[in-house]
Order: C-alpha cells, then structure tokens, then sequence
C-alpha cells in the first residue's frame, strides 16, 4: 500500500516498510552488528559498517520522516545529539536566533560549548513575530524554535516564521519534541527542520534516549549526513526497536495524555493553592489561536505557579502516583521542578524574566486513570 496515502494513525502502527523484506517479520529486527559483509569488490549490501548505517536505524529514519511528511530522517543516540548536530551546520561568525525560552540542555550547549567556536546566540521571544522580524541581522543564518516552549508554553505562529526566515535566507528549525508529527507537522508549515527528542513521546516509556531530525531539502540532507556518519552519534540498533515499538502506540498514548491533560489543567486552573496555570489547550491561554491553526491537538505538558513557595516541596514530597523526576512525554505521570532541574543552567535573570520561577512546576501527564492523578495532585496540594 502507498504509505503516503495512510493517515497519521496506521503510518505509526506500520512504520515505513511494515514489514522486513528479508524475512516478512512484522517486527522490525535488531540488526546488532557493526559491520556487514561486501559481497565484492565495490559492492555493498546498501550498509558497510552500523555508523553510517544500519538497517533497524534506517526503518526508524524513513519511519519519522514519513510521519513528518518530510524527505530525510536521522536518528541521533538522543535529542540533544541531534540538535548537536544542527548547531554544527552554521559556521563561526554567523547568528543564530533561539526562543528565549527553551530547553535547558539547548541553552547549555550553545553558551557553555558553541560559543566557544565563535557562533553568536540570540534569545528572542518568537511568540511575536515581529521580534523575529526584528532580531534578523545580515549574519543571521539559523533560528531554532520550540513551539510550545519548555516550560512556559509559549507558541509561535510556524507558517509566519517560515515566511520571515525565507526571506531572509534563515534556516529555520523547529523543536517539535512537546507535540510530535500526531499534533503538529513543522515541515508542512513551511520549516527547513523539524527536531526531536525521541526519548519523549515518540519513545513514549521513559525507557531510552534518541533525536530524530528530518529535513526536505537533499543538500541539507547531505550536509547532516555527513556530520551524522562522521561524528557517530548515532543511536544503537537495540534503542531504535525501542523508538520503533513506542511509535506504534503514538496516536493512542496522546489521545490518551491530551484527554488527561484537559481534565488536569482544568482541576490546576480552580484550585486555591494554584496561582496560574500554562496549558495551551486551555481557551484562555493566548495562544490558544495559534494552536488551533498550526496544530491539531494541544498536548500534555502543563506547568503551573503556586501561590506559596512552601507548596513547592509539599507537593514534590507528597505526590504518590505522579513521580518527581526529570524528563516527560511517557506513560507515566511527572512532575518537575525547571528552576533546579531542566532550567537549573540558565540565569537566574533570565529565568525569572521569562518566568521560570521558584514557585513554577510542569507536570507531563501521563495516560493513568486521571481521577488518580487528579486524587494524587489534590492531597499533594492541600
Ligand atoms: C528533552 C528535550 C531535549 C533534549 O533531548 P534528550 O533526548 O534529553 O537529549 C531537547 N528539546 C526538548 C524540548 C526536550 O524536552
């Protein structure tokens, strides 16, 4: 059957091939080794040695870029190799735009390493086109967006961007890891990149690491394979089947996790300890708009303020079901506190002046029964 022609909701169950054309396992198989046999002289199988390429690693490549509608897929050994990666295609001089808030490992990697190499890093708040517009300078050559943001949800109109980045001949990616191809579609807005941390949703059970990127463009495409095969950081045959199987259930686990998160936000939003709640699927949020015209669901990740600071470590202490740790995306409800954990390099000015907050928490809510996690969050709050 032509893959293309499958909705989102059987592409995930099938992956690219549905089944290994060598042996017709509907599970694709575990290639373990490095390297594969040349039948002759300059000849190959199509894989040569598992760094450049491997069969598992290739089903879940065309796997994630069918789901993106996109051309070119890798897998990276986790999302922050991948992005990497793609701070690796600008070179010194050149000026990056980053949303202002942003993963924490994101932020870590270009001031605590790339600088170094001479790359130049801007902050902007991208929910407002206009400071994008107005952050592009004639260096200018990449912007990297999450959209939402990590932790405050902040979400940029992707179509608008797009229009402004090719202008002005910036690349744009976007970090796609909070909603996944089931939600939002970067590609088909008109991005040049769309990234992922795989070790969330797409992975789905808190089990193994992985990024994926995947891009249109085939000289773009080249140009990452290259620092994808030469650097080799590349995710391990075992962890692909991993990524694989979670992607199978994508589509029911975020049914799942948005029906939750709705009902979750919801108890957040008219509880007496809550102070504000940031849920993009809640009609108030001001980008509730813009969700609705780029995205077809508004994920699961929630982050709330306290009122009282004190709340903070009653509710870490106290939750039962939800478990205090870093990371999101999987099955399992969790809680975390960004100020120490995922936001703990940034600044204290910066973070307090996007509002990453001593009394901010984010919940990533799982697909348990929600009258569970409501029960869990109301004794933890009181
Ligand atoms: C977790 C995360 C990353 C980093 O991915 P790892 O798999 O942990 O390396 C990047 N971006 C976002 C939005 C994330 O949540």
């Amino acid at each position: 059957m032509e893959e293309k022609c499958l909705n989102i909701e059987s592409k995930v169950v099938h992956g690219h091939s549905m089944f290994d054309p060598l042996t017709g396992a509907i599970t694709t198989p575990i290639y373990q080794s490095a390297t594969f046999r040349h039948p002759g002289l300059y000849e190959t199988t199509g894989y040569d040695y598992s760094r450049l390429q491997n069969p598992t690693r290739e089903e879940l490549e065309k796997t994630i870029a069918s789901l993106e509608n996109g051309k070119h897929g890798f897998a990276f050994s986790s999302g922050m190799a991948a992005i990497t990666t793609l701070i690796k295609l600008f070179n010194p001089g050149e000026h990056i735009i980053l949303s202002d808030d942003l993963y924490g490992g994101t932020y870590r990697i270009c001031e605590e390493i790339y600088k170094r190499y001479g790359l130049e890093f801007e902050y902007v708040d991208t929910s407002s086109i206009d400071n994008l517009k107005a952050a592009i300078k004639s260096n200018t050559k990449g912007a990297f967006i999450e959209t939402p943001t990590n932790p405050m949800m902040k979400v940029t109109d992707i179509r608008e961007a797009s229009k402004i980045c090719k202008e002005s001949g910036v690349l744009l990616i976007i970090d796609n890891t909070f909603l996944t191809p089931y939600f939002q579609r970067p590609l088909e807005l008109g991005a040049d990149v769309v990234v992922h941390s795989a070790t969330k949703y797409l992975g789905g059970h808190n089990d193994t690491l992985c990024g994926l990127a995947v891009v249109n463009n085939d000289e773009l495409a080249e140009e990452i394979k290259l620092i994808h095969k030469s650097e080799g950081a590349v995710v391990s045959p075992f962890d692909c089947y991993l990524i694989i199987r979670g992607i199978k259930t994508l589509a029911v686990r975020l049914e799942r996790h948005e029906e939750n998160a709705k009902l979750v936000a919801e108890f957040l939003k008219n509880h007496e300890s809550v102070d504000k709640i940031y849920y993009t699927g809640d009609t108030d949020n001001p980008y509730y708009d813009v969700m609705k015209k780029q995205s077809s669901g508004f994920g699961a990740m929630i982050s709330f303020t306290v009122k009282k600071v004190e709340t903070v470590e009653k509710v870490l202490k106290s939750v039962k079901l939800i478990t205090f740790a870093e990371s999101l995306g999987g099955v399992e409800s969790l809680i975390t506190y960004p100020v120490v954990q995922t936001h703990g390099a940034i600044p204290e000015e910066i973070r307090n002046a996007i509002g990453v907050t001593d009394k901010l928490l984010r919940l990533s809510v799982g697909i348990e029964n929600v009258n569970d996690i409501i029960s869990d969050l109301n004794q933890a709050l009181i």
